[in-house]
């Protein structure tokens, strides 16, 4: 794996291999890699030639109250896991070379509407800083094909609005979400949970499945489902951000007649705030 920090030297790299008719694929993440992080490099795999990694803790996606100080940078652990799944190139920036006059940067790229809700509302700027930082990344490294989870699906349906409004040329696919064995979401914010919050944060992904089938019995009072889900989230310690049943295209809250829904959960659990959801389709 070659790993390279200069958007100069990294950039004719790719460029010769696209004109050679190589496919890039390009993971963006924030290091701490795990199993959510590799499912993304296998399934790009299936769709480009080579395959890149980018790894920058960005810090105009976090808030001023939030945790960039303390988010986890291990990049030589990450380094020997994607060494292990035969990723190609690996793109290590600095802040100064992302942000050369500071992150007040000039020019921003802000998706509209659909960052105004779930995350949107607690973190403000969070997405203008995700989407900023991805179109930059993607000025580099020229990639054809991306992928990105949908542990943060809000992100994801963001970065696809972005993608299509600016016509990149770019294909863009979403990632299931990866769990740990108890159910919870894999995420590198997980490590901050003591294992007895790890347990109990389990109880996420159960709530969100017992209203998904509560939901697909055709039970349609969102509203009420919400205060319930919400109370009992509360019943079990999480301090809650947002528990919303949206419609899955564009997060408005869902009506009756909305076929594909996501239920999404933003909580505290300790120190972390953990994000989950799932969907559900009720054309059938
Ligand atoms: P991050 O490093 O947290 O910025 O995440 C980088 C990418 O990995 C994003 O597209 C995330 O949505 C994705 N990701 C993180 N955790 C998971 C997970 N548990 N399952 C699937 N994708 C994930």
């Amino acid at each position: 794996m070659k790993i390279i920090d200069s958007p100069i030297q990294i950039q004719p790299e790719l460029v010769a291999l696209k004109r050679q008719g190589k496919k890039i694929g390009l993971i963006p993440t924030m290091g701490n890699l795990h199993k959510g992080h590799t499912s993304l490099f296998e399934i790009a795999r299936k769709h480009c030639d080579i395959l890149v990694g980018s790894i920058f803790v960005n810090p105009m996606q976090f808030g001023a109250n939030e945790d960039l100080d303390k988010y986890p940078r291990t990049l030589q652990d990450d380094i020997e896991k994607l060494e292990a799944i035969n990723v190609d190139y690996l793109f290590t920036p600095t802040e100064k070379i992302i942000y050369p006059q500071g992150t007040q940067i000039n020019t921003s790229v802000e998706v509209n509407r659909l960052t105004k809700r779930l995350c949107g509302e607690s973190r403000p700027t969070h997405f203008k800083g995700v989407s900023t930082v991805v179109n930059i990344l993607f000025n580099i490294l020229q990639p054809d094909v991306v992928v990105f989870g949908k542990k943060d699906y809000q992100q994801y349906l963001v970065l696809c609005a972005m993608v299509k409004d600016l016509f990149l040329p770019i294909e863009v696919l979403g990632g299931e979400i990866v769990r740990e064995k108890n159910g919870l979401a894999m995420s590198s914010r997980n490590k901050f949970l003591t294992s007895s919050e790890k347990e109990k944060a389990s109880e996420l992904r159960k709530i969100l499945l017992f209203y998904a089938e509560k939901i697909k019995q055709g039970d349609r009072r969102y509203g009420a489902i919400r205060l319930e889900a919400i109370e009992t989230l509360n019943s079990k310690s999480f301090n809650i951000d947002y528990f919303e049943i949206c419609n899955i295209y564009d997060l408005e809250r869902a009506n009756i007649r909305d076929k594909k829904i996501l239920i999404a959960v933003a909580a505290w659990m300790g120190k972390p705030r953990l994000l989950d959801n799932i969907e559900v389709n009720l054309s059938s």
